[in-house]
């Protein structure tokens, strides 16, 4: 058992610490990838992907590597008719989106385009969010023992909260009272945490932080806070290194 004497407030990591890490690599890029032209299809008329199409496009139009330009050649002699207007279709768009994707290249429309599908898929009941078995039981005794829930992911709060809507126990929204992603800094930063406990108004040492990740663990560490290190199946690295791990939120009492 893990004696949390003092705390006053639970800031928790997502991949690794409450949720898998494979649920993203394995279950949301393979999604997004899977819906990429049903979904252009479908919303390319209206706000905000037809915006972020036209950025799309206008990336692709600025894009000096070869293959995107080869692809904007061979797609623009398939489509007189996009070739005519100076402009490139949905479908095409979405094989420039695909190829980004094969490079690992970062867009941000591609990035919320992504983020669009997997609301759409939690919507519909597509996706669920298979959180660790425990966590939930966890949260709410946390919650009823009077502390503080907090979320702190470099996912955007906005996919956070997607993500908690639509768990496998259900909408836990209401158990967190804040959420914090890379705008309140850098995961590895000592600065983000002192900004977060402040923004939270807690004292950084009644502040307890878990993550599977050994940089985000040290730069809590330094900012004063108390540090859990999360030791779950799957998690690419499980070497806690001078952290307490847990690998199980049942043994973290009240
Ligand atoms: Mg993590």
């Amino acid at each position: 058992m893990t004696d949390i004497n003092g705390i006053s407030h639970l800031l928790l990591d997502i991949e690794g610490t409450t949720c898998p890490v494979s649920f993203v690599a394995q279950t949301l890029f393979p999604y997004a990838a899977s819906r990429l032209e049903p979904f252009l299809l479908e919303h390319a008329d209206q706000e905000p992907v037809q915006s972020l199409l036209q950025d799309v496009e206008d990336a692709w139009q600025a894009d000096s590597d070869a293959q995107a330009m080869v692809l904007r050649r061979s797609t623009g002699q398939l489509q007189q008719s996009a070739v005519e207007d100076g402009g490139s279709t949905v479908v095409s768009k979405a094989a420039y989106l695909r190829l980004l994707i094969e490079q690992d290249r970062k867009l941000t429309a591609l990035k919320d385009l992504q983020g669009l599908i997997w609301e759409a898929g939690y919507t519909n009941g597509d996706l669920v969010a298979p959180l660790f078995a425990e966590v939930s039981a966890a949260l709410r005794r946390w919650s009823s023992a009077g502390l503080e829930l907090a979320v702190y992911s470099s996912g955007s709060v906005w996919a956070q909260q997607l993500l908690y809507a639509h768990s496998s126990s259900g909408d836990l929204r209401h158990l967190f009272k804040h959420w914090f992603d890379t705008r309140i800094g850098a995961k590895q930063k000592p600065a983000s945490y002192l900004n977060i406990a402040e923004a939270m108004g807690a004292a950084a040492e009644k502040v307890l932080f878990i993550s599977d990740a050994l940089a985000e663990c040290e730069a809590a560490q330094s900012a004063g806070m108390r540090v859990l290190f999360s030791s779950r199946p799957g998690n690419p690295g499980r070497d806690p290194g001078p952290f307490e791990p847990i690998e199980d939120f049942s043994t973290l009492l009240p």
